[in-house]
Protein backbone atom coordinates (compact mmCIF):
# COMPACT_ATOMS: atom_id res chain seq x y z
CA UNK A 1 0.00 0.00 0.00
CA UNK A 2 1.31 3.36 -1.13
CA UNK A 3 2.58 4.99 2.05
CA UNK A 4 2.95 2.28 4.10
CA UNK A 5 6.25 1.69 5.71
CA UNK A 6 7.66 -1.79 5.89
CA UNK A 7 7.91 -3.64 9.51
CA UNK A 8 10.91 -4.13 11.38
CA UNK A 9 11.67 -7.87 11.66
CA UNK A 10 13.51 -9.01 14.44
CA UNK A 11 15.43 -12.55 14.05
CA UNK A 12 16.13 -14.86 16.87
CA UNK A 13 20.46 -14.62 17.33
CA UNK A 14 21.41 -18.46 18.28
CA UNK A 15 25.45 -19.83 17.52
CA UNK A 16 25.97 -16.65 16.24
CA UNK A 17 23.28 -16.59 12.97
CA UNK A 18 20.26 -15.03 12.60
CA UNK A 19 17.29 -17.48 12.06
CA UNK A 20 13.70 -16.59 11.41
CA UNK A 21 11.04 -17.79 13.30
CA UNK A 22 7.70 -19.69 12.43
CA UNK A 23 5.80 -16.44 14.52
CA UNK A 24 5.86 -13.10 15.57
CA UNK A 25 4.09 -11.27 17.89
CA UNK A 26 3.29 -6.81 17.08
CA UNK A 27 5.61 -4.42 19.01
CA UNK A 28 4.09 -0.70 19.03
CA UNK A 29 5.85 2.41 19.02
CA UNK A 30 4.34 3.84 22.22
CA UNK A 31 4.17 7.51 20.80
CA UNK A 32 1.75 6.64 18.05
CA UNK A 33 0.18 3.20 19.11
CA UNK A 34 0.97 2.21 15.91
CA UNK A 35 2.44 -1.22 15.20
CA UNK A 36 6.49 -0.93 14.04
CA UNK A 37 8.29 -4.27 14.62
CA UNK A 38 7.57 -7.96 14.36
CA UNK A 39 9.22 -9.64 17.35
CA UNK A 40 9.52 -13.50 16.82
CA UNK A 41 7.13 -15.61 19.38
CA UNK A 42 9.34 -18.02 20.41
CA UNK A 43 9.46 -21.32 22.09
CA UNK A 44 10.40 -24.47 23.38
CA UNK A 45 11.93 -25.02 20.04
CA UNK A 46 14.57 -22.30 20.11
CA UNK A 47 15.26 -22.67 23.50
CA UNK A 48 16.71 -25.88 22.89
CA UNK A 49 18.44 -24.58 19.59
CA UNK A 50 19.90 -22.18 22.00
CA UNK A 51 21.20 -24.41 24.79
CA UNK A 52 23.04 -26.42 22.31
CA UNK A 53 24.49 -23.65 20.93
CA UNK A 54 25.54 -22.40 24.30
CA UNK A 55 26.57 -25.59 25.43
CA UNK A 56 29.00 -25.86 22.69
CA UNK A 57 30.75 -22.84 23.24
CA UNK A 58 30.92 -22.95 27.06
CA UNK A 59 33.89 -25.33 27.14
CA UNK A 60 36.19 -22.22 24.85
CA UNK A 61 34.60 -19.50 26.35
CA UNK A 62 35.12 -20.59 29.99
CA UNK A 63 38.97 -22.35 29.32
CA UNK A 64 39.50 -18.50 28.16
CA UNK A 65 42.02 -16.14 30.55
CA UNK A 66 40.29 -13.23 32.11
CA UNK A 67 42.35 -11.62 30.49
CA UNK A 68 40.91 -12.64 26.78
CA UNK A 69 37.74 -12.32 28.29
CA UNK A 70 38.12 -9.09 29.34
CA UNK A 71 39.60 -7.45 25.98
CA UNK A 72 36.57 -8.98 24.11
CA UNK A 73 34.33 -7.03 26.64
CA UNK A 74 36.50 -3.98 25.74
CA UNK A 75 35.73 -4.63 22.33
CA UNK A 76 31.84 -5.32 22.91
CA UNK A 77 31.77 -1.63 24.74
CA UNK A 78 33.83 0.00 22.14
CA UNK A 79 31.44 -1.42 19.04
CA UNK A 80 28.47 -0.21 21.44
CA UNK A 81 29.80 3.11 22.36
CA UNK A 82 30.54 3.90 18.32
CA UNK A 83 26.71 2.95 18.19
CA UNK A 84 25.24 4.98 20.39
CA UNK A 85 23.44 7.66 18.39
CA UNK A 86 22.07 4.56 16.76
CA UNK A 87 20.84 2.69 19.80
CA UNK A 88 19.52 5.93 21.68
CA UNK A 89 17.23 6.75 18.96
CA UNK A 90 15.89 3.07 18.93
CA UNK A 91 15.54 2.79 22.53
CA UNK A 92 13.58 5.50 22.15
CA UNK A 93 11.28 4.61 19.62
CA UNK A 94 11.08 1.45 21.17
CA UNK A 95 10.03 1.94 25.03
CA UNK A 96 8.93 5.70 24.57
CA UNK A 97 11.71 7.38 26.72
CA UNK A 98 12.89 11.06 25.65
CA UNK A 99 16.13 10.76 23.11
CA UNK A 100 18.02 12.62 25.53
CA UNK A 101 17.82 10.37 28.41
CA UNK A 102 18.33 7.64 25.96
CA UNK A 103 21.85 9.22 24.90
CA UNK A 104 22.96 10.02 28.45
CA UNK A 105 21.60 7.24 30.69
CA UNK A 106 20.58 3.95 28.57
CA UNK A 107 23.12 3.30 26.00
CA UNK A 108 26.16 5.19 27.84
CA UNK A 109 25.39 3.09 31.03
CA UNK A 110 24.79 -0.13 28.51
CA UNK A 111 28.55 0.60 27.62
CA UNK A 112 29.89 0.89 30.98
CA UNK A 113 28.35 -2.26 31.64
CA UNK A 114 30.68 -3.95 29.74
CA UNK A 115 33.64 -1.84 30.70
CA UNK A 116 33.39 -2.01 34.03
CA UNK A 117 33.22 -5.95 34.27
CA UNK A 118 35.71 -6.43 31.48
CA UNK A 119 37.85 -4.69 34.03
CA UNK A 120 36.73 -5.67 37.40
CA UNK A 121 37.43 -9.56 36.30
CA UNK A 122 41.07 -8.63 36.44
CA UNK A 123 41.11 -8.02 39.41
CA UNK A 124 39.47 -11.10 41.69
CA UNK A 125 41.41 -13.04 44.25
CA UNK A 126 40.17 -16.04 45.89
CA UNK A 127 40.37 -16.63 49.81
CA UNK A 128 42.88 -18.75 51.89
CA UNK A 129 42.62 -19.43 55.47
CA UNK A 130 45.37 -22.04 57.29
CA UNK A 131 45.01 -23.90 60.48
CA UNK A 132 48.47 -24.73 61.36
CA UNK A 133 47.88 -27.41 64.15
CA UNK A 134 45.92 -29.70 61.95
CA UNK A 135 48.49 -28.80 58.96
CA UNK A 136 45.58 -28.39 56.64
CA UNK A 137 45.52 -25.05 54.05
CA UNK A 138 42.25 -23.96 52.98
CA UNK A 139 41.48 -21.89 49.85
CA UNK A 140 38.15 -21.11 47.61
CA UNK A 141 38.04 -21.74 43.42
CA UNK A 142 35.21 -20.12 41.78
CA UNK A 143 34.24 -21.38 38.50
CA UNK A 144 31.38 -20.44 35.68
CA UNK A 145 28.18 -21.99 36.85
CA UNK A 146 27.59 -22.79 32.77
CA UNK A 147 24.87 -21.50 31.00
CA UNK A 148 23.16 -18.78 32.23
CA UNK A 149 19.73 -17.61 31.44
CA UNK A 150 18.86 -13.98 31.71
CA UNK A 151 15.39 -12.77 31.70
CA UNK A 152 14.77 -8.53 31.33
CA UNK A 153 12.16 -6.20 31.55
CA UNK A 154 10.76 -3.24 29.21
CA UNK A 155 11.80 -0.08 31.22
CA UNK A 156 15.37 0.22 30.87
CA UNK A 157 15.92 -2.53 27.90
CA UNK A 158 19.45 -2.41 26.73
CA UNK A 159 20.88 -1.01 30.45
CA UNK A 160 19.46 -4.29 32.44
CA UNK A 161 20.06 -6.62 29.95
CA UNK A 162 23.71 -6.10 29.39
CA UNK A 163 24.15 -5.57 33.20
CA UNK A 164 23.27 -9.08 33.54
CA UNK A 165 25.12 -10.22 30.18
CA UNK A 166 28.50 -8.42 30.95
CA UNK A 167 28.99 -10.32 34.30
CA UNK A 168 27.59 -13.44 33.15
CA UNK A 169 30.11 -13.36 30.20
CA UNK A 170 33.03 -11.96 31.61
CA UNK A 171 33.29 -14.78 34.32
CA UNK A 172 33.71 -17.17 31.49
CA UNK A 173 29.57 -18.62 31.04
CA UNK A 174 27.74 -18.48 28.30
CA UNK A 175 24.12 -17.07 28.27
CA UNK A 176 21.13 -17.26 26.46
CA UNK A 177 19.06 -14.19 27.29
CA UNK A 178 15.06 -13.18 26.67
CA UNK A 179 14.55 -9.59 26.46
CA UNK A 180 11.14 -8.17 27.12
CA UNK A 181 8.88 -8.50 24.22
CA UNK A 182 7.68 -5.07 24.20
CA UNK A 183 11.16 -3.77 23.74
CA UNK A 184 13.19 -5.90 21.72
CA UNK A 185 15.01 -4.16 19.17
CA UNK A 186 18.38 -2.83 20.45
CA UNK A 187 18.89 -6.10 21.83
CA UNK A 188 18.62 -7.20 18.55
CA UNK A 189 20.77 -4.79 17.55
CA UNK A 190 23.31 -5.63 20.12
CA UNK A 191 23.32 -9.33 18.58
CA UNK A 192 24.82 -7.71 15.38
CA UNK A 193 27.33 -6.00 17.53
CA UNK A 194 28.81 -8.65 19.14
CA UNK A 195 29.64 -10.20 16.08
CA UNK A 196 31.26 -7.08 15.37
CA UNK A 197 33.28 -7.07 18.52
CA UNK A 198 34.68 -10.53 17.99
CA UNK A 199 32.12 -12.87 20.81
CA UNK A 200 33.03 -15.94 19.50
CA UNK A 201 29.14 -17.48 18.49
CA UNK A 202 27.10 -19.42 20.99
CA UNK A 203 28.65 -17.20 23.69
CA UNK A 204 25.50 -15.08 23.68
CA UNK A 205 22.02 -16.37 22.37
CA UNK A 206 19.12 -14.24 22.17
CA UNK A 207 15.99 -15.62 21.72
CA UNK A 208 12.74 -12.66 21.82
CA UNK A 209 9.37 -13.95 22.41
CA UNK A 210 6.46 -13.91 25.43
CA UNK A 211 7.07 -14.87 28.75
CA UNK A 212 4.71 -17.45 29.24
CA UNK A 213 6.19 -18.83 26.08
CA UNK A 214 9.81 -19.01 25.75
CA UNK A 215 10.37 -17.37 28.99
CA UNK A 216 9.17 -20.14 30.54
CA UNK A 217 10.64 -22.57 28.29
CA UNK A 218 14.17 -21.05 29.15
CA UNK A 219 13.38 -20.87 32.95
CA UNK A 220 12.23 -24.97 32.97
CA UNK A 221 15.15 -25.89 30.58
CA UNK A 222 17.05 -28.25 33.33
CA UNK A 223 20.28 -27.53 30.99
CA UNK A 224 20.09 -23.84 32.33
CA UNK A 225 21.38 -24.17 36.07
CA UNK A 226 21.18 -19.94 37.09
CA UNK A 227 18.24 -17.65 36.23
CA UNK A 228 18.70 -13.61 36.86
CA UNK A 229 15.66 -12.54 36.08
CA UNK A 230 14.38 -8.08 36.65
CA UNK A 231 10.68 -7.80 36.59
CA UNK A 232 7.91 -7.93 38.32
CA UNK A 233 6.87 -9.81 41.57
CA UNK A 234 4.63 -11.58 40.33
CA UNK A 235 6.86 -13.31 37.52
CA UNK A 236 9.01 -14.15 40.01
CA UNK A 237 6.50 -16.26 41.27
CA UNK A 238 6.54 -17.99 38.93
CA UNK A 239 9.79 -18.14 37.61
CA UNK A 240 10.82 -19.35 41.57
CA UNK A 241 8.24 -22.10 41.14
CA UNK A 242 9.78 -23.22 37.46
CA UNK A 243 12.95 -23.44 39.09
CA UNK A 244 12.14 -25.38 42.25
CA UNK A 245 12.30 -28.60 41.12
CA UNK A 246 15.78 -27.95 39.69
CA UNK A 247 17.14 -25.96 42.42
CA UNK A 248 18.01 -23.59 40.34
CA UNK A 249 20.64 -20.43 41.03
CA UNK A 250 18.22 -17.54 41.52
CA UNK A 251 18.78 -13.63 40.86
CA UNK A 252 15.16 -11.60 41.76
CA UNK A 253 15.20 -7.94 40.80
CA UNK A 254 12.03 -6.34 41.30
CA UNK A 255 9.72 -3.72 42.08
CA UNK A 256 9.58 -0.98 45.03
CA UNK A 257 7.20 1.58 46.47
CA UNK A 258 10.25 3.62 47.29
CA UNK A 259 9.41 6.58 49.55
CA UNK A 260 11.52 9.78 49.73
CA UNK A 261 11.57 11.60 53.46
CA UNK A 262 11.71 15.16 54.03
CA UNK A 263 12.89 16.38 56.63
CA UNK A 264 11.55 20.04 57.70
CA UNK A 265 16.40 21.04 57.73
CA UNK A 266 15.97 19.77 54.03
CA UNK A 267 17.54 22.20 51.60
CA UNK A 268 14.43 22.13 49.84
CA UNK A 269 16.27 24.39 46.97
CA UNK A 270 18.29 20.01 45.66
CA UNK A 271 15.06 18.32 47.17
CA UNK A 272 12.78 19.55 45.02
CA UNK A 273 13.95 19.40 41.24
CA UNK A 274 15.68 15.90 42.62
CA UNK A 275 12.04 14.70 43.85
CA UNK A 276 10.32 15.91 40.76
CA UNK A 277 13.23 13.62 38.56
CA UNK A 278 13.02 10.86 41.08
CA UNK A 279 9.20 10.66 40.67
CA UNK A 280 8.96 11.12 36.85
CA UNK A 281 12.12 10.25 35.07
CA UNK A 282 11.51 7.77 32.58
CA UNK A 283 7.60 8.37 32.95
CA UNK A 284 8.13 6.97 36.30
CA UNK A 285 8.96 3.78 34.89
CA UNK A 286 12.28 2.88 36.80
CA UNK A 287 11.93 0.53 39.80
CA UNK A 288 13.87 2.87 41.92
CA UNK A 289 11.05 6.43 41.38
CA UNK A 290 9.69 7.72 44.37
CA UNK A 291 6.15 6.93 44.54
CA UNK A 292 5.55 8.24 48.16
CA UNK A 293 6.60 11.25 49.55
CA UNK A 294 6.66 11.76 53.24
CA UNK A 295 7.22 15.75 54.01
CA UNK A 296 7.55 17.04 58.03
CA UNK A 297 4.18 18.92 58.87
CA UNK A 298 5.85 22.34 59.41
CA UNK A 299 6.96 22.63 55.47
CA UNK A 300 4.32 20.30 54.47
CA UNK A 301 2.32 23.72 52.50
CA UNK A 302 5.59 25.29 50.73
CA UNK A 303 7.35 21.66 49.95
CA UNK A 304 3.80 21.14 48.10
CA UNK A 305 3.03 24.08 46.52
CA UNK A 306 6.68 24.26 45.26
CA UNK A 307 6.83 20.71 44.01
CA UNK A 308 3.42 20.71 42.21
CA UNK A 309 4.49 24.50 40.52
CA UNK A 310 8.17 22.12 39.53
CA UNK A 311 6.28 19.39 38.56
CA UNK A 312 4.11 21.41 35.98
CA UNK A 313 7.33 22.42 34.51
CA UNK A 314 8.49 18.80 33.50
CA UNK A 315 7.55 18.61 30.13
CA UNK A 316 5.49 15.38 28.56
CA UNK A 317 6.80 15.31 24.99
CA UNK A 318 6.90 13.17 21.28
CA UNK A 319 10.25 11.40 22.39
CA UNK A 320 12.79 13.17 20.32
CA UNK A 321 11.68 16.84 21.69
CA UNK A 322 14.62 18.03 22.84
CA UNK A 323 12.66 20.07 25.59
CA UNK A 324 10.60 17.08 26.92
CA UNK A 325 11.47 15.37 29.94
CA UNK A 326 8.94 12.50 29.48
CA UNK A 327 7.69 10.76 26.67
CA UNK A 328 5.21 8.03 26.61
CA UNK A 329 4.39 4.95 28.80
CA UNK A 330 4.89 1.42 27.41
CA UNK A 331 1.83 0.26 25.95
CA UNK A 332 -2.02 1.08 26.63
CA UNK A 333 -2.49 -1.36 28.72
CA UNK A 334 -0.13 0.20 31.24
CA UNK A 335 -1.49 3.48 30.74
CA UNK A 336 -4.93 2.24 31.50
CA UNK A 337 -3.20 0.53 34.70
CA UNK A 338 -1.56 3.82 35.87
CA UNK A 339 -5.18 5.87 35.63
CA UNK A 340 -6.94 3.50 37.15
CA UNK A 341 -4.92 3.73 40.02
CA UNK A 342 -5.75 7.97 40.33
CA UNK A 343 -9.34 6.72 39.45
CA UNK A 344 -9.12 4.75 42.59
CA UNK A 345 -7.29 7.44 44.52
CA UNK A 346 -10.09 9.59 43.79
CA UNK A 347 -12.83 7.44 44.56
CA UNK A 348 -11.56 7.44 48.06
CA UNK A 349 -11.52 11.42 48.42
CA UNK A 350 -8.07 12.29 47.08
CA UNK A 351 -6.79 14.91 45.28
CA UNK A 352 -5.06 15.73 42.18
CA UNK A 353 -2.83 18.62 42.46
CA UNK A 354 -1.72 18.10 39.20
CA UNK A 355 -1.59 16.08 35.91
CA UNK A 356 -4.83 13.19 34.72
CA UNK A 357 -7.96 14.95 34.93
CA UNK A 358 -6.51 18.53 35.87
CA UNK A 359 -4.22 19.78 33.50
CA UNK A 360 -4.14 19.63 29.66
CA UNK A 361 -1.88 17.92 27.45
CA UNK A 362 -0.96 18.99 23.96
CA UNK A 363 0.31 16.64 21.66
CA UNK A 364 0.83 16.60 17.65
CA UNK A 365 -2.01 15.23 15.89
CA UNK A 366 0.15 12.23 15.06
CA UNK A 367 0.70 11.14 18.28
CA UNK A 368 -3.19 11.47 19.70
CA UNK A 369 -2.77 7.78 19.94
CA UNK A 370 0.31 7.44 21.69
CA UNK A 371 0.33 6.22 25.06
CA UNK A 372 0.99 10.07 27.05
CA UNK A 373 -0.29 11.08 30.08
CA UNK A 374 1.27 13.99 32.36
CA UNK A 375 3.12 13.54 35.65
CA UNK A 376 0.29 13.22 38.39
CA UNK A 377 0.55 14.32 42.06
CA UNK A 378 -1.70 13.09 44.84
CA UNK A 379 -2.49 14.25 48.19
CA UNK A 380 -4.76 13.85 50.84
CA UNK A 381 -4.86 10.08 50.70
CA UNK A 382 -4.39 7.56 53.32
CA UNK A 383 -1.32 5.14 53.72
CA UNK A 384 -3.64 2.16 53.50
CA UNK A 385 -4.81 3.26 49.74
CA UNK A 386 -3.59 0.93 47.19
CA UNK A 387 -1.84 4.14 45.73
CA UNK A 388 0.52 4.15 48.96
CA UNK A 389 1.08 0.68 49.04
CA UNK A 390 1.38 -1.02 45.52
CA UNK A 391 3.60 -0.25 43.01
CA UNK A 392 2.08 1.78 39.93
CA UNK A 393 5.40 2.08 37.79
CA UNK A 394 4.18 5.32 36.27
CA UNK A 395 4.41 8.88 36.49
CA UNK A 396 1.92 9.32 39.65
CA UNK A 397 3.44 9.86 43.21
CA UNK A 398 2.15 10.60 46.51
CA UNK A 399 2.50 13.89 49.01
CA UNK A 400 1.22 13.20 52.94
CA UNK A 401 2.54 14.97 55.82
CA UNK A 402 4.29 13.68 58.94
CA UNK A 403 4.82 14.58 62.29
CA UNK A 404 8.27 12.81 63.94
CA UNK A 405 11.60 10.81 62.88
CA UNK A 406 9.87 7.26 64.47
CA UNK A 407 6.75 7.77 62.73
CA UNK A 408 7.80 8.19 59.10
CA UNK A 409 10.42 5.37 59.87
CA UNK A 410 7.32 3.47 60.84
CA UNK A 411 5.14 4.75 57.75
CA UNK A 412 8.00 4.05 55.21
CA UNK A 413 8.57 0.47 55.77
CA UNK A 414 4.78 -0.07 55.91
CA UNK A 415 4.64 -1.83 52.47
CA UNK A 416 5.65 -5.16 51.37
CA UNK A 417 8.44 -3.99 49.21
CA UNK A 418 11.94 -2.90 49.89
CA UNK A 419 13.59 -1.27 47.15
CA UNK A 420 15.07 2.12 47.30
CA UNK A 421 14.80 5.08 49.74
CA UNK A 422 15.55 8.93 49.63
CA UNK A 423 16.37 10.75 53.17
CA UNK A 424 16.14 14.39 52.92
CA UNK A 425 18.22 16.30 55.86
CA UNK A 426 20.95 18.43 57.24
CA UNK A 427 21.52 17.12 60.13
CA UNK A 428 23.92 14.44 59.76
CA UNK A 429 23.06 12.37 62.89
CA UNK A 430 19.72 11.70 61.51
CA UNK A 431 20.66 10.64 58.76
CA UNK A 432 22.42 7.81 59.65
CA UNK A 433 19.65 6.42 62.04
CA UNK A 434 16.75 7.07 59.58
CA UNK A 435 18.72 5.33 56.66
CA UNK A 436 19.96 2.29 59.20
CA UNK A 437 16.23 2.00 60.11
CA UNK A 438 14.67 2.23 56.64
CA UNK A 439 13.79 -1.25 54.70
CA UNK A 440 15.64 -1.05 51.65
CA UNK A 441 18.36 -2.35 50.03
CA UNK A 442 19.29 0.98 48.92
CA UNK A 443 19.35 4.76 50.47
CA UNK A 444 20.25 7.96 49.30
CA UNK A 445 20.62 10.73 51.17
CA UNK A 446 20.16 14.38 49.86
CA UNK A 447 20.85 12.48 46.23
CA UNK A 448 18.47 9.92 43.76
CA UNK A 449 20.22 7.87 41.61
CA UNK A 450 24.06 7.83 41.51
CA UNK A 451 25.48 4.74 41.45
CA UNK A 452 28.64 3.14 42.49
CA UNK A 453 28.42 0.06 40.34
CA UNK A 454 31.26 -2.02 42.72
CA UNK A 455 28.69 -2.09 45.52
CA UNK A 456 25.71 -4.30 46.12
CA UNK A 457 22.53 -3.21 44.55
CA UNK A 458 19.24 -5.06 45.29
CA UNK A 459 15.94 -4.96 47.16
CA UNK A 460 14.61 -6.36 50.62
CA UNK A 461 11.75 -7.94 51.24
CA UNK A 462 9.12 -8.15 47.98
CA UNK A 463 11.78 -6.09 46.40
CA UNK A 464 13.78 -9.69 45.71
CA UNK A 465 16.45 -12.20 46.46
CA UNK A 466 20.14 -11.58 45.74
CA UNK A 467 22.58 -8.39 44.90
CA UNK A 468 23.95 -7.29 41.76
CA UNK A 469 27.57 -5.95 41.51
CA UNK A 470 30.44 -6.31 40.90
CA UNK A 471 31.35 -8.83 43.95
CA UNK A 472 27.76 -9.83 44.22
CA UNK A 473 27.43 -10.76 40.66
CA UNK A 474 30.89 -12.28 40.74
CA UNK A 475 29.35 -15.06 43.37
CA UNK A 476 25.97 -15.31 41.85
CA UNK A 477 27.35 -16.24 38.04
CA UNK A 478 30.14 -18.42 39.73
CA UNK A 479 30.11 -21.45 41.84
CA UNK A 480 32.77 -21.35 44.85
CA UNK A 481 34.64 -24.53 46.14
CA UNK A 482 36.28 -24.43 49.32
CA UNK A 483 39.70 -26.73 48.90
CA UNK A 484 41.01 -28.39 52.21
CA UNK A 485 44.97 -29.79 51.12
CA UNK A 486 46.61 -31.06 54.43
CA UNK A 487 50.30 -30.91 54.15
P1 LIG B 1 7.45 -8.59 33.89
O1 LIG B 1 7.68 -9.41 35.10
O2 LIG B 1 6.11 -8.57 33.29
O3 LIG B 1 8.44 -9.03 32.70
C1 LIG B 1 9.83 -9.08 32.87
C2 LIG B 1 10.41 -10.10 31.93
O4 LIG B 1 9.93 -11.39 32.32
C3 LIG B 1 9.99 -9.92 30.47
O5 LIG B 1 11.06 -10.28 29.63
C4 LIG B 1 8.85 -10.91 30.34
O6 LIG B 1 8.63 -11.36 29.01
C5 LIG B 1 9.34 -12.04 31.21
N1 LIG B 1 8.28 -12.93 31.70
C6 LIG B 1 6.97 -12.64 31.92
N2 LIG B 1 6.33 -13.74 32.34
C7 LIG B 1 7.23 -14.75 32.40
C8 LIG B 1 7.17 -16.11 32.78
N3 LIG B 1 6.02 -16.68 33.16
N4 LIG B 1 8.30 -16.85 32.74
C9 LIG B 1 9.47 -16.29 32.36
N5 LIG B 1 9.59 -15.00 31.98
C10 LIG B 1 8.49 -14.23 32.01
O7 LIG B 1 7.97 -7.13 34.26
P2 LIG B 1 7.93 -5.85 33.36
O8 LIG B 1 6.52 -5.38 33.34
O9 LIG B 1 8.64 -6.11 32.08
O10 LIG B 1 8.83 -4.85 34.19
C11 LIG B 1 8.35 -4.05 35.19
C12 LIG B 1 8.73 -4.61 36.54
O11 LIG B 1 10.14 -4.77 36.62
C13 LIG B 1 8.37 -3.65 37.66
O12 LIG B 1 7.84 -4.37 38.73
C14 LIG B 1 9.71 -3.05 38.03
O13 LIG B 1 9.79 -2.53 39.33
C15 LIG B 1 10.62 -4.21 37.84
N6 LIG B 1 12.00 -3.77 37.70
C16 LIG B 1 12.89 -4.04 38.71
C17 LIG B 1 14.20 -3.59 38.62
C18 LIG B 1 15.21 -3.87 39.71
O14 LIG B 1 16.40 -3.75 39.44
N7 LIG B 1 14.80 -4.21 40.91
C19 LIG B 1 14.61 -2.90 37.48
C20 LIG B 1 13.68 -2.65 36.48
C21 LIG B 1 12.38 -3.11 36.59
Amino acid sequence: MAGTKALLMLENFIDGKFLPCNSYIDSYDPSTGEVYCKVPNSGEEEIQAAVEAARKAFPGWSSQSPQERSRVLHQVADVLEQSLEELAQAESKDQGKTLALARTMDIPRSVQNFRFFASSILHHTSECTQMDHLGCLHYTVQTPVGIAGLISPWNLPLYLLTWKIAPAIAVGNTVIAKPSEMTSVTAWMLCKLLDKAGVPPGVVNIVFGTGPRVGEALVSHPEVPLISFTGSQSTATRITQLSAPHCKKLSLELGGKNPAIIFEDANLEECIPTTVRSSFANQGEICLCTSRIFVQKSIYSEFLKRFVEATRKWKVGIPSDPLASMGALISKAHLEKVRNYIKKALAEGAHIQCGEGVDKLSLPARNQAGYFMLPTVITDIKDESCCMKEEIFGPVTCVVPFDSEEEVIRRANDVKYGLAATVWSSNVGRIHRVAKKLQSGLVWTNCWLIRELNLPFGGMKSSGIGREGVKDSYDFFTEIKTITVKY
